[in-house]
């Protein structure tokens, strides 16, 4: 199953999971930051507090030290006296001599080294941290002040309903957050005119997007209207074959009816049999080039794994195959190159020349000159056939190659034209990657000249 990826679920996640690294952060800041205030301004008041009760004993009688201790109200601090041997004299909350020596006490040898000291040690409970400051009197005796103090696990713990009640909010904010910013950035990309994308794009980041669509639909409407141009091509030819074919039929038939109702005399009949023989010749021509342009149209062009094809061969063939229908004309092959040789279908090749030379034929006077020659221009074969005939006039050298054009009916038709010779040339010649043009033969005639590209050994 195709994975759906939505939006607001994407924002959603980024957004709670930013906010809540965020308050994270934040707290972890200032859990950190307001413990370790609330830890000097603990250490702070118990040293100035050891320090004042020190000072005001020094000096003193170790008995007025003692009820003078003894005087000083309870608090919240635990004060603990500890002779200069280490035995505990008095304290606020056990009595002294529950008290094991004190020398060995961290906070008592450094107060006795250095003045005064303040000594930090972890209680069992882990909650509470038990923090000492101790002075030294002049006598070698320590005056001590402790206080329970809260450990950082339990500074923590206090703050779990407030980290529990802030992630809910980011949860329900982020929720929010990510539904409103969803839409609002989905509905100026939903009322883009995608017929006309090519407009300003609600986003720079969507910009190629809209780019591609509006391209693809270019191209859409290009081979639209391309497969539309085809279909109507198709359709007129279609019509126009029919068209051709009507005639023929007519005149088929019509000879038909009259040899069959016995309207034909007995030394007619050869005549009309022959009249029907020429038309229906000249529909199998039709048929044949038919064939071939619908071949042509189906099939793809000729590649580079196409067989070479030496076009001398190729012209010769043509040429002697049309050699009795020339007659008395003048017809000839000339230039010859040995190495013409092109990739392509040996056979379409040939009825390539073949159409040429018989229009050469069919539009020159019976003793005309009709003249194949091929040569080489660059990376191109160059074929042409020229002959001294009617030519053709400047204007229909365009549209002499499009299928059923003539520029001179009448001729045409008499000579067996099917009007569609050009047209088997021009496709034949560009499937071979080539061109075919009409021009003025040196003699005044026609000339058309084919240019195929060489085969590349024979370059
Ligand atoms: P067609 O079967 O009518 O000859 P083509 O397609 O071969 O049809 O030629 C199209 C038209 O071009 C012809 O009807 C003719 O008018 C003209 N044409 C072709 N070849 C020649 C030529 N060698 N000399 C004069 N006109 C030509």
């Amino acid at each position: 199953m195709k994975k759906e990826h939505s939006l607001s679920k994407r924002l959603f996640t980024v957004l709670m999971v930013f906010s809540l690294l965020f308050s994270l952060a934040i707290g972890i800041i200032i859990t950190v930051a307001s413990f370790s205030t609330y830890e000097k301004a603990a250490a702070q008041s118990l040293s100035t507090e050891a320090t004042d009760i020190a000072n005001s004993l020094q000096g003193k009688t170790a008995e007025d030290r003692l009820s003078q201790l003894q005087d000083l109200p309870t608090g919240l601090v635990r004060i603990t006296y500890v002779g200069e041997d280490g035995t505990v004299l008095y304290d606020s909350e056990v009595g002294a001599s529950e008290l094991g020596n004190h020398s060995n006490r961290a906070e008592i040898q450094d107060a006795r080294r250095d003045g005064e000291a303040v000594v930090e040690r972890q209680s069992e409970t882990m909650h509470e941290d038990s923090l000492y400051a101790a002075v030294a009197l002049d006598d070698g005796s320590v005056i001590r002040a402790s206080e329970e103090r809260r450990s950082l696990a339990s500074f923590i713990g206090e703050m779990a309903p407030t980290i529990a009640l802030v992630t809910v909010i980011v949860v329900v904010v982020a929720y929010i957050l990510a539904r409103v910013l969803s839409r609002r950035i989905v509905k100026p990309m939903n009322s883009v005119d995608l017929a006309h994308p090519s407009g300003e794009s609600p986003y720079s980041e969507i910009q190629p997007l809209m780019d591609r669509i509006e391209q693809q639909r270019k191209e859409l409407v290009k081979s639209n209207d391309e497969l539309r141009r085809a279909a109507n091509l198709r359709r007129e030819f279609t019509a126009n074959v029919s068209h051709e074919m009507k005639s023929p039929l007519q005149v088929i038939g019509g000879y038909a009816e009259l040899m069959s109702n016995g309207m034909v005399s007995e030394e007619d009949v050869p005549k009309f049999a022959n009249l029907i023989l020429t038309e229906a010749e000249s529909m199998r021509l039709l048929v044949d080039d038919v064939l071939t342009l619908s071949h042509l149209d189906e099939h793809s062009r000729v590649g580079d794994d196409s067989p070479d094809v030496d076009l001398y061969d190729v012209a010769a063939s043509a040429v002697s195959r049309l050699d009795s229908k020339a007659g008395d004309r003048n017809l000839y092959i000339s230039g010859v190159h040995d190495d013409a040789v092109v990739k392509g279908n040996a056979q379409l090749l040939e009825q390539m020349v073949y159409n040429l030379v018989d229009n050469a034929v069919r539009y020159t006077n019976p003793d005309g000159r009709i003249r194949v020659r091929l040569g080489r221009d660059g990376d191109y074969a160059v074929l042409s056939v020229d002959d001294d005939g009617v030519g053709i006039p400047e204007e229909y050298r365009e549209r002499v190659f499009e299928r059923f054009f003539r520029v001179d009916e009448s001729r045409s038709r008499e000579t067996g034209g099917t009007g569609l010779g050009l047209a088997i040339v021009k496709h034949s010649a560009e499937d071979h990657g080539g061109t075919v043009v009409a021009e003025e033969s040196e003699w005044g005639g026609a000339s058309l000249v084919v240019r195929i590209p060489l085969a590349e050994s024979a370059r």
